[in-house]
């Protein structure tokens, strides 16, 4: 058994479900975890979550400076007492979608990379929150649910393709890092995860008139399910359908295709269309 492990057995420490407590002690897929990120000594980076320390441990050894943000009080002294020696790590304590990270991240090199094994109750306001926030990231190298892996890197038109897909791939260029076994946690969850990377783009994957607008597109698109994307323009937009159809056709789609079924360049050109 780990260190760590033992460390948290000692504490009596009750792992919080409520929190998306699921924690790693594999001295080796946290190592693996850490390559996989990319982290350099050149780096700072952002640790959402680090638990008791695991993960940390790890950056701290791999990257410049690392700040962790965590929520739950009873980890503070427990992460303090481990990593005491690493003098590269500041520990906040708080709930990371309301501390202001403009603020936290200051003092960190720009722009920075965010590691973590994320509690899974926040993926998508999370992931939204890094990507879109205004904060200086170089990539986001996460642990989330398979099903949530098959989100960030679906093909248009498959099942898991849909508002986070865009997100992700219009703004990032995602990867599967590690596929990792519910039974590598401590509890275990219910279900499989994946460790994913996306580094960031300097441009985004199609060029836009406006992000706001093609955002909004790309939310309408699947606002209906299975409904055409005139359909969910008259919804979304407000439309009268000859304007919806004339707005399709003028992008050169058929008036029958399905939002669902759109890649991000055909969203790009409705977008600016309707802008
Ligand atoms: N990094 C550790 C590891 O890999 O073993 C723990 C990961 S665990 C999946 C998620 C961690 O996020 C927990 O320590 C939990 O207390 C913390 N957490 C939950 N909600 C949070 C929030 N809103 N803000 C910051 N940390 C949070």
């Amino acid at each position: 058994m780990s260190k760590t492990k033992d460390r948290i057995r000692e504490s009596n420490l009750r792992y919080k479900q409520s929190l998306g407590q699921n924690f790693l002690y594999d001295e080796a897929l946290l190592e693996e975890l850490t390559a996989a990120a990319g982290v350099t000594k050149e780096e700072d980076v952002l640790e959402i979550g680090p638990g008791c320390g695991s993960l940390t441990k790890h950056l701290c050894d791999a990257a410049n400076s690392v700040l962790a943000v965590e929520l739950d009080e009873r980890l503070i002294p427990l992460l303090n007492a481990f990593l005491d020696e690493k003098k590269n790590l500041t520990v906040v304590q708080g709930d990371v979608m309301s501390l202001n990270l403009q603020e936290i991240t200051a003092g960190l090199k720009k722009p920075f990379a965010v590691v973590a094994n994320i509690p899974y109750y926040i993926t998508t306001p999370l992931i939204k929150l890094l990507l879109t926030g205004g904060l200086q990231v170089s990539r986001l190298a996460l642990m989330v649910q398979k099903e949530v892996a098959d989100k960030i890197l679906a093909s248009p038109g498959e099942e898991s393709w849909g508002p986070l897909s865009i997100l992700c791939q219009f703004l990032c260029e995602p990867r599967l890092a590690v596929d990792v076994p519910a039974e590598m946690f401590t509890p275990p969850p219910k279900v499989d995860s994946a460790f994913v990377v996306l580094p960031l783009r300097e441009e985004p994957a199609v060029a836009v008139k406006n992000r706001e607008m093609f955002f909004k597109v790309a939310n309408a698109a699947f606002a209906l399910r299975r409904k055409t994307m005139v359909n969910n323009l008259c919804a979304s937009f407000r439309m009268n359908r000859e304007d919806a159809l004339r707005v399709v056709a003028e992008v050169g789609l058929d008036e029958k295709v399905r939002g669902e079924k759109l890649t991000l360049e055909e969203l790009a050109r409705l977008a600016d269309a309707i802008e």
